[in-house]
């Protein structure tokens, strides 16, 4: 089955990007948030991602409108029923997400597929949550999603080899380049960035090399378009510790152990570019 339309739960910096990247691609797009503020703050983002892409000569002027066109944005659930495909992107939290699943259980098809764009949240649990544990996958998309090439699909231990093709299939008709992942924390990108960024604070903590010559060291030496300590500061030093602690407390492995200066840094609320002051001033 081609999947024409589609459902994204959440107009926050995933919601909307995910509903861009489908509506540029032909895809109708129903866009549902808790209140009006936050699907007209996700429509403007997306309005606003589109102008610069006509801007810079990537997409026509009739293109954009299309687009745009294509997404309808809502605050009732509702209008998300009959959808063959629903993508949750809200906030991250496991209650809160359970409940929207339920919701959509009691709303959608019985073959209809729920993804989920978590990060950090067991799809196996969340599945058996549901009333479609083999209809129900992970597709995790980066950010921001109109530029990003990846996808990780992950598939929990209940999903079903359709489910997965089908939505494998539409990350690539969206353009992605998508790869495939068992469930397990951090997946497979968080699961090598994230102790990497953690190791650069231990290289950092042993007064191995300034800061600015660890990044220097990491860029040229392996082609990372950043260094670790300059991306902890855009991710923020309170995610990059509460990533190593889900890890600490999963595999029970001390090689995850955060490192004692990524906590004190976080302790004393220098968490990065949102504060002003990580391992860099901003
Ligand atoms: P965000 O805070 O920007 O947006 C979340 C949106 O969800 C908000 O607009 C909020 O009003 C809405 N929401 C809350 N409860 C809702 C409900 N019951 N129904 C509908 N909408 C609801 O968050 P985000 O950064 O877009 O993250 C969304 C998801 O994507 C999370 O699971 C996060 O882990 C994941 N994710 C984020 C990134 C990132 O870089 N930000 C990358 C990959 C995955």
């Amino acid at each position: 089955m081609i999947i024409t339309r589609i459902g994204v739960i959440g107009a926050g910096t995933m919601g909307h990007g995910i509903a861009q990247a489908c509506a540029v691609c032909g895809i109708a797009v129903t866009m549902v948030d808790v209140a009006q503020p936050a699907v007209d703050r996700g429509l403007k983002s997306v309005a606003a991602s589109l102008e610069r892409l006509v801007k810079k000569d990537k997409l026509s002027e009739a293109d954009r409108d299309a687009a745009l066109a294509r997404i309808t944005g809502s605050t009732s659930y509702d209008d998300l029923k009959d959808l063959p495909l629903v993508i949750e992107a809200a906030t991250e939290n496991e209650a809160l997400k359970v409940k929207i699943l339920q919701q959509l259980d009691a709303l959608l098809g019985p073959d209809a597929i729920v993804a989920t764009n978590t990060s950090s949240i067991s799809i196996t649990k969340l599945a058996a949550a549901t009333k479609r544990p083999d209809r129900f996958i992970g597709m995790h998309f980066f950010n921001p999603v109109p530029m990003m090439a990846l996808v990780e699909i992950i598939r929990g231990l209940q999903t079903s080899d359709t489910t997965h093709e089908m939505v494998r299939d539409l990350a690539v008709r969206l353009g992605k380049s998508p790869i495939t992942v068992k469930n397990a924390p951090g997946f497979v990108v968080n699961r090598i960035l994230v102790p990497m960024i953690n190791e650069a604070f231990f290289v950092l903590a042993e007064g191995l090399a300034s800061p600015e010559d660890i990044d220097a060291g990491m860029r040229l030496g392996t082609n990372h378009p950043i260094g670790p300590l300059a991306l902890a500061d855009l991710i923020g030093l309170d995610v990059c510790l509460a990533v190593m602690n889900v890890y600490v407390d999963e595999f029970n492995d001390s090689k995850y152990r955060p490192c004692p200066l990524l906590k004190e840094m976080v302790a004393a609320g220098w968490l990065g570019r949102k504060t002003g002051r990580g391992v860099y001033t901003y």
